[in-house]
């Protein structure tokens, strides 16, 4: 059995393992196959790789041709899974919802497609989130690069020249990537609150020494799976109204708020960015899957009445070799809950509580009901 980890896309920073996780590999007596120069991003060189026992192949399609297993962190090129061999096990983020070309073409090539996106959030299957584990990070690096655009200190400083006010920070949407934002705004010494529609989170913001802005939007509701259902019109409306005064009084708003398959919520409107002091700062975590700030786009800074809307899509790759790592252990973390070490085979249980939920395509259909 062998694993091929192809060198991602040239604007991923980030490597799909390091070489602590392939020597895990190699341990469980699965032999390993590294695209030269994945590591290069985070400065590991080939030899490290090759010091674990992988074999480092000079280039993709050579890899893709002796390979049983294919993994990366980014979805494949269509020239990709054309070089798939049939039967191969493809695991990587791969959009399900939006790529509906690359799932077709998947199944077609006869290729066992998994999606870590839909790995489920249940307690088996923690250490394989690789969504949670991205998205710790992002929400950490999102708070770094708010507090290197600020032009203001995050701690209250009392000095000989007088005191600095601590910066205030507001996080929207407080799941994995929005906890993360609060601890590393407090650790900073900002002054934080947070809003999220699911209620339950309100203890959580509390327990991290934030403030919890509350507003009535009647009722919500989230999926088994913890995720947030999508808010009507009206409640969105509600939602900006009772938003209005926080987000004028702060010099940092950290958005993270996303509905589960479908398009990101907006809910900092213009206005709300026109209300802020010039020289404050938003972080659009959303903006890959349609933003949650007016304005803000993909991998850009927009300066906007001189507010900054910062619009990163790969905010972990901003801590790519901590995001390598524990993207890497997810993958051996999934690999190894299914691998059957006596017959040297992945035990591809479709009845598993957990491949149900994130395979997309096996032997040449689509097999995942959700994206079905
Ligand atoms: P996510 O990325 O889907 O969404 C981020 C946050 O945005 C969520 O907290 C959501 O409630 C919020 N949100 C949605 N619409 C909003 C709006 N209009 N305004 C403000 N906030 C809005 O969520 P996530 O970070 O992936 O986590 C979702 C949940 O899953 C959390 O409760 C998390 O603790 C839970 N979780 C469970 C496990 C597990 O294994 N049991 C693992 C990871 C996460």
């Amino acid at each position: 059995m062998q694993i091929f980890f192809p060198k991602e896309e040239p604007n991923e920073i980030r490597a799909t393992i390091l070489p602590e996780v392939a020597k895990k590999f190699i341990d469980l007596g699965i032999e390993v196959s590294v695209e030269t120069g994945l590591g290069d991003n985070v400065f590991v060189s080939d030899e490290l790789y090759k010091e674990t026992g992988a074999s480092i192949c000079a280039n993709k399609a050579d890899g893709f041709k002796s390979a049983d297993i294919v993994c990366k962190i980014n979805k494949p090129t269509p020239e990709d899974i054309q070089q798939l061999n049939e039967g191969t096990i493809y695991i990587s983020f791969l959009d399900p919802f939006n790529e509906k070309q690359i799932v077709s073409e998947l199944a077609s090539a006869k290729v066992s497609s998994i999606s870590m996106e839909l790995v489920p959030r249940i307690t088996r299957a923690q250490k394989m989130d690789a969504l949670s584990s991205q998205a710790n990070l992002g929400g950490y690096a999102a708070v770094i690069e708010a507090s290197r655009t600020l032009s203001k200190s995050f701690p209250m400083m009392m000095t000989a020249a007088g005191t600095i006010s601590p910066a205030r920070v507001f996080v929207v949407g407080v799941g994995v990537a929005g906890l993360q934002a609060i601890a590393t705004a407090k650790r900073l010494g900002a002054r934080v609150e947070a809003f999220d529609t699911r209620p339950v989170v309100e203890e959580q913001v509390k327990s991290l020494g934030a403030k919890f802005v509350k507003i009535d939007i009647g009722e919500t509701e989230e999926t088994d799976q913890g995720y947030a259902k999508e808010l009507t019109e009206e409640q969105i409306k509600m939602q900006q109204e009772g938003m209005k005064k926080v987000c004028s009084q702060s010099d940092v708003i950290i958005t993270t708020a996303q509905v589960f398959g479908r398009p990101a919520p907006r809910i900092i409107t213009k206005d709300m960015v026109e209300a802020m002091q010039p020289g404050s700062v938003i972080v659009d975590m959303a903006v890959s899957t349609g933003g949650n700030v007016e304005g803000s786009k993909n991998d850009e800074y927009i300066f906007h009445e001189g507010v900054t809307i910062i619009g990163m899509s790969n905010l972990p790759g901003e801590v790519a070799k901590d995001a390598s790592q524990v993207f890497g252990s997810n993958l051996f973390n999934m690999i190894e809950e299914f691998w059957d070490k006596e017959n040297k085979v992945i035990n591809f249980d479709l009845n598993d509580e957990i491949l149900k939920g994130c395979v997309i395509t096996h032997q040449g259909s689509i097999v995942n009901e959700s994206v079905k």
